[in-house]
């Protein structure tokens, strides 16, 4: 292959548990993730030399393109891994808002690990690619798997789950981002959380049984963020916009460690009208439509 190009999702929390850190650091996690239809595009193309670059357009301009980004470091852990001898152009077509919520770093590892497992004809299977991706990050396994899942662990343990009806999506997104870490360490200040050997970690189980069924106004009723109260200590901003979203959908629930601030409408052409609605009463803020679930990361044309 010569030409690869990826898409991988970015994903909202619908629960969020989280407990004390663990000795490594790492909190644990019990969560229920949903892919929704806002895609990166990742496209790499073959090289001769044995180096890896990479390029960005559309909303991450600003990002790093060093061994820091998540998208080289992908690839370059792939060539070493598996001795490839070539190497690759990645260009990364970002629609996911940088420091979201929306794990759009993960989705980017995982596009481009598909995309070179192809380029470079390793051929690993979808159990090896989730391996590698969990040493890229927590949230990349969930980015290739995409669809429904229940996480646990650091949330890259997954148990896939069977959506009883699809999810429409009206996502408000903030010019300025959250630093996940900075997010973790305010939850920690506030529970008064010490690293620990073994806890408990609050669980989904309700929320999961609803998901099975169509109803959404009790899908919307057992949303639930534990780094909520966090991210509004950090940015009171978030706050007054959850406040002013008021009634607007089912429900509200901040995505991931914030900013972006998802709403849950009843059906798709309620979420379009809630969608328009947000665009005027929001103007600083970006309004994007969604809808859940959506693929994980996949290979749309390879040649
Ligand atoms: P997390 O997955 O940690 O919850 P997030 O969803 O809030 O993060 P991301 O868009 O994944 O936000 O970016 C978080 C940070 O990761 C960015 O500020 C950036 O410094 C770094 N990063 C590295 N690679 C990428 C990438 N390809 N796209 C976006 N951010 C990246």
């Amino acid at each position: 292959m010569h030409y690869v190009l990826a898409s991988a999702p970015a994903k909202i929390n619908l629960a969020l548990r989280v407990g004390p850190p663990r000795l490594d650091g790492f909190h644990p996690l019990d969560t229920v993730f949903e892919a929704v239809d806002v895609f990166d595009d990742i496209e790499v193309t073959r090289t001769a030399e044995p180096t890896v670059t990479l390029t960005i357009s559309g909303l991450g301009e600003d990002l790093p393109t060093d061994k820091s980004n998540l998208a080289r470091a992908a690839a370059e852990l792939l060539q070493e891994r598996y001795d490839v001898a070539a190497g690759a152009h990645v260009h990364v077509t970002k629609r996911i808002p940088v420091a979201g919520g929306l794990a759009g770093g993960s989705a980017d590892a995982a596009g481009t690990l598909v995309a070179c497992n192809v380029l470079w004809g390793l051929d690993l299977d979808a159990a090896e690619l989730l391996r590698i991706g969990a040493e890229l990050g927590s949230d990349v396994p969930f980015a290739l798997t995409g669809n429904l899942a229940h996480g646990t662990g650091r949330g890259e343990v997954l148990e896939a789950l069977k959506p009883g009806a699809m999810h429409c999506w009206v996502l408000l997104t903030n010019p300025r981002g959250l630093s996940t870490p900075e997010v973790f360490r305010e939850f920690d200040a506030i529970m008064g959380y010490e690293r620990v050997s073994e806890t408990l970690v609050p669980d989904t189980v309700a929320l999961r049984d609803v998901l099975a069924s169509p109803q959404i106004t009790a899908l919307g009723d057992l949303m639930v963020n534990d780094l909520a109260e966090a991210a509004f200590s950090l940015r009171p901003d978030l706050r007054k916009i959850v406040a002013r979203i008021g009634t607007l959908g089912v429900a509200t629930i901040l995505s991931g460690s914030g900013p972006t601030i998802a709403i849950l409408a009843e059906d798709f052409s309620t979420a379009d009208a809630i969608a328009g609605t947000a665009k005027r009463a929001f103007p600083e803020l970006g309004v994007v439509r969604a809808n859940g679930p959506a693929a994980g990361a996949h290979v749309r044309v390879a040649r």
